[in-house]
């Protein structure tokens, strides 16, 4: 017999398994909208021109293929930080902020709940509900609790900021706290400024440790500073946490697996031991991290050309989404002027989250070939304004 006999047949992949059902489909009306990975209106893949002249320089350079340290490529650390915190920051002039290059936002995030279930045992993750399917796999598979807290309203397809809030103050004392710096995913709604502000004050009085994960900077309001706002706003204000960072949608570079794990902290001596834990877990999840995206980065972010030239990139990134939104809104209120569709272009970032229940995204999926997560999450990143009639349509008819 096999070793493996008692190995079950895993399922697939919430999300990824999706563009695998997508791909078997060969009806050629098919739409992908389920993974968050931007398009351009012909529902090609982008590669973004800054990334294009930013490889040219790397290869250029010819670098050798040494191992980078463990905590990454310095000159990726020290922009990647300066991105998310501002580079007039006092906390990274003052050392209270550490990085650790990491495999992207996923990668970022899985070492720092490393860190939590070695440092912070029997702490609590609370995660928003719904949240990215993955938040609870990565904090699940290193041993640490994951509960929820309130999120999403369906009355109001908006966000239940009280429900929230009665939650976090239930939670115990010192549980650490995932926050979607910009962007919710999957319901693309965000507190406003004010909320953020009962927020912080909630997580500074309970000890909670605040988790950031940016994973949409710039997809938000189409601009990268403004983006930044909830984690600068925390960090100001004192409060030590971690924050991961993503570099796959705003550059694009999903396959690249770059990103970053921040470490805020009170002074610089706990700054530097954490930064010295996090590097011990990094070495026996994976040693380090891979060398050109990193190099990529640091040429577009670390370059004042490239990287003003990356804000128009970004602005016309977020600014195809906003448009297809606006038109599968004005279509939708066109065909089916009874039902309110303004949640859609209330909704930012790269998604949509209609509502809707399983039976209705498996009639969108089985009779219209359009292909979406479970839980009703579109990605507007894959939609073409060629497209947005069809997909009205699919709508309508799985509502009705
Ligand atoms: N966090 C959120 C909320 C996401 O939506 C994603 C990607 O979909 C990620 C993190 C991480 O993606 P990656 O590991 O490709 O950076």
């Amino acid at each position: 017999g096999s070793r493996f006999e008692t190995v079950e047949q895993a399922p697939p992949d919430p999300i990824l398994g999706v563009t695998q059902a997508f791909r078997a489909d060969e009806d050629d009306r098919k739409l992908n909208l389920g993974v968050g990975a931007y398009r351009n209106d012909d529902l090609q893949p982008v590669v973004l021109d800054v990334v294009r002249k930013a490889e040219l320089r790397v290869v250029e350079q010819k670098n050798n293929k040494e191992y980078l340290p463990i905590d990454g490529f310095a000159p990726f650390n020290k922009v990647s930080a300066e991105l998310m915190f501002g580079a007039d920051s006092e906390l990274l002039a003052s050392g209270k902020i550490v990085t650790l290059q990491s495999l992207s936002g996923t990668g970022s995030l899985r070492v720092g709940a490393a860190f939590v279930n070695r440092f912070f045992p029997g702490a609590k993750v609370y995660i928003p509900n719904p949240s990215w399917g993955n938040h609870k796999n990565i904090f699940a598979d290193a041993g640490v609790d994951v509960a929820q807290y309130k999120y999403f309203d369906p009355e109001t397809i908006g966000l239940d900021f009280s429900g929230m809030m009665a939650d976090l103050e239930s939670a115990p004392e010192g549980s650490v706290v995932i926050l979607h710096a910009c962007a919710h995913n999957p319901t693309g709604i965000d507190p406003t400024v004010e909320q953020w502000k009962e927020v912080l004050e909630i997580c500074q009085r309970k000890g909670f440790l605040p988790f950031f994960d940016s994973a949409y900077q710039g997809f938000a309001s189409g601009d990268l500073i403004t983006d930044a706002f909830a984690v600068r706003m925390f960090a100001d204000a004192g409060l030590e946490m971690l924050v991961s960072q993503s570099y796959a949608k705003n550059l694009g570079l999903y396959g690249e697996r770059v990103g970053a794990l921040h470490c805020v902290a009170k002074d610089e001596g706990n700054a530097k031991r954490a930064l010295s834990q996090l590097k011990r877990l990094a070495r026996a999840l994976y040693s380090n991290p891979p060398t050109t995206g990193a190099r990529i980065v640091a040429e577009v972010v670390g370059d004042p050309e490239l990287f003003e030239e990356w804000k128009g990139e970004m602005m016309g990134m977020a600014g195809r989404i906003k448009e297809v939104r606006q038109q599968l809104v004005d279509c939708l209120k066109q065909k089916s002027p009874n039902r309110s569709w303004d949640f859609i272009t209330d909704q930012i970032g790269m998604f949509s989250y209609t509502g809707m229940s399983n039976a209705q995204v498996e009639n969108m999926t089985n009779k219209h070939h359009v292909y979406m997560t479970k839980d009703g999450r579109i990605s507007l990143a894959g939609l073409s304004s060629g497209k947005v009639e069809y997909l009205a349509n699919a709508i309508v008819d799985s509502f009705d």
